[in-house]
Order: C-alpha cells, then sequence, then structure tokens
C-alpha cells in the first residue's frame, strides 16, 4: 500500500478583533485563512465532515475533513488543468469518466470537448447537493443531458463499467474514502476500463510538502502504462500553491487536437508543455 501524508486538521478562529476566520493548518506551523462572512452549511455525511463558507475574498469555499477542495474564485484553476490535458491527449474523447468530481468543476470543463457521454461517479450525494446549492457555476454542468451522475464509490464503478476515452480521478487527497483510489490495483482497473488508446489523469497533491506523493503515483502507474508524465499548476487556496497532477497513457502523450478554441482562463496550448517541466525539488524526488 502506499503511503502518503495527510494535509492538517482546521480551525475555527475569532481573532481580537471578533472578525470570522476559517484557516486551515498546512503544517503545525503554517496556515492558509480565509476571512469569512459567514458558515453556509455544515453537514457530516456519511463518509466526510462537509463544510460551505461564504468568504470575503474567494467567494464560496467547500472544504471536505478540514481541507480546501475549491473555491468559486480559483477553482478554474484546478478544473481546467485536471481535464485539459487528459482531454487534449486523446484524439477524439467521446466517453468520460470522472470519479470523484462531486462538485461539477471537471464536468462543466470536460463538456468543452463536446464528449457525448460524461460519468460522475462521486461517493458522497451531500458533495453534490451542497455544489448544486452554494456552488452553482462550478455545478452548471449537471443541468446537461450528457452528464450522468452515480452515488456509488469509484472503486466498484471502475470494476462494472468500460469503453472509456478518458478517465479523471478528481478525488479527495488519499485518506478516507479515496485512499483505494491511489493504489495500484485501482489503477489495473483504471486500465482495463479504458478503451485502446485511453487516457487517466489524476491529482496527487503538493510536492512541496508531499514530494513523494506524485512519485509514489507515477511510479505505480509506470507499472501499469507505458506513458506517464507529472505536471503542475498553481492554485492559490491549495497548500504550498504548487499542485501535481498525472496523466498516463500507452499512446504518446503529447497533445493531440488543438486546445486553442476552448473557453479557458487558465489553461492554454503553451501551458500543455510547459505545465510537464518540472522544477528540480519534484524531478530530483522523481527521477524518470
Ligand atoms: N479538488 C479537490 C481537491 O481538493 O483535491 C477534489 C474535489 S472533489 C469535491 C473530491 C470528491 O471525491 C468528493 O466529493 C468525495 O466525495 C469524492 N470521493 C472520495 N473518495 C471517493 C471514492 N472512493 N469514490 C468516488 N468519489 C470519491
Amino acid at each position: 500500500m502506499v503511503k502518503f501524508a495527510v494535509r492538517f486538521k482546521y480551525t475555527l478562529t475569532i481573532p481580537r478583533s471578533m472578525e470570522l476566520w476559517y484557516d486551515e493548518m498546512h503544517t503545525p506551523n503554517m496556515r492558509l485563512g480565509f476571512r469569512i462572512k459567514r458558515e453556509l452549511e455544515h453537514v457530516r455525511s456519511k463518509y466526510q465532515d462537509i463544510h460551505v463558507f461564504e468568504t470575503y475574498d474567494y467567494g464560496n469555499l467547500l472544504v471536505i475533513d478540514g481541507t480546501v477542495q475549491t473555491t468559486e474564485r480559483d477553482e478554474f484553476i484546478y478544473h481546467e488543468m485536471i481535464v485539459h490535458i487528459p482531454m487534449l491527449t486523446h484524439k477524439d474523447p467521446k466517453r468520460v469518466l470522472i470519479i470523484g468530481g462531486g462538485d461539477g468543476g471537471a464536468a462543466r470543463e470536460a463538456l468543452k470537448h463536446n464528449p457525448e457521454e460524461v460519468h460522475v461517479v462521486d461517493i458522497d450525494e451531500k458533495v453534490v447537493e451542497v455544489s448544486k446549492k452554494y456552488l452553482p457555476r462550478i455545478s452548471s454542468a449537471y443541468e446537461d443531458k450528457r452528464i450522468h451522475l452515480h452515488i456509488e464509490d469509484g472503486l466498484k464503478f471502475v470494476e462494472n463499467h468500460g469503453d472509456f476515452d478518458v478517465i479523471i480521478v478528481d478525488s479527495t487527497d488519499p485518506v478516507g474514502p479515496a485512499v483505494g483510489l491511489f493504489q495500484e490495483d485501482f489503477y489495473r482497473k483504471v486500465k482495463k476500463a479504458l478503451k485502446p488508446h485511453g487516457v487517466m489523469a489524476q491529482q496527487c497533491g503538493s510536492p512541496f510538502y508531499n514530494p513523494q506523493e506524485a512519485c509514489q503515483v507515477k511510479n505505480a502507474l509506470k507499472k501499469i502504462f507505458k506513458n506517464v508524465r507529472l505536471y503542475l499548476a498553481y492554485i492559490p487556496t491549495y497548500p504550498s500553491g504548487m499542485w501535481a497532477f498525472v496523466v498516463a497513457s500507452d499512446d504518446e502523450i503529447v497533445r493531440k487536437r488543438d486546445g486553442s478554441m476552448l473557453n479557458t482562463k487558465y489553461y492554454n496550448d503553451s501551458i500543455y508543455e510547459a505545465a510537464m517541466v518540472l522544477p528540480n525539488i519534484v524531478k530530483e524526488n522523481c527521477e524518470d
């Protein structure tokens, strides 16, 4: 089993001035704080502790088990990068599977490629519910009839479904229900669920805080796919801001289509290549 460090817990603090802040502890001595107007929702689902806060600067903020999942202000970076890199690595992605991604952001980006079907498989219906209510610009994809939502464990779903062109694992970090989504056994099932020329991608943490995490994911995938590349994006509200993703395929990992027509705020076709140029702190830990 692959082992990962876990993001630290959060605190709600009311400092001297009686302002309300939501703090995520990135280490025991380092935190990122959002000044918030109010807590919009707090539910303990069967699987997770879910909060939605209204912040001053970042719009509505979704937090699961004390870790920032997405904010209205910077969500586009993560969602564009987890989707457009694998989708453009495929010549013609018609059938797409998103595991996790209950907020709907990855599905919204996938629709920009005119697929025939996008299946979103999130284990937790509460995430979908609160996203529809409080994150309408992110969850708007659910109104499209090509989106098929399944409330199910992604681990089970890949065992029973197949023929996907692209599979995107947009899950929480490897704790709780997501642990199995970062293991070799799951990656073998993903490979089986892909058509020939299929492509998969996954988020794999902060290489600044957890240099081993992205490497372990890459090494596990290299046993299963011929080509595996890490890539990075800069996301202000995630620990350290530097975030890693992985893309894997038996085909060559190059951009197969023009992405310049996509309506994006972060991604462009120069970024496809640039994101795979890794700084030394990532390369050193994860040499080919
Ligand atoms: N951008 C995010 C982040 O911070 O890394 C991920 C966002 S998305 C909200 C993560 C989703 O993964 C959650 O809704 C959670 O319910 C889902 N999830 C976790 N484990 C899962 C599993 N085994 N199968 C399906 N969905 C899962």
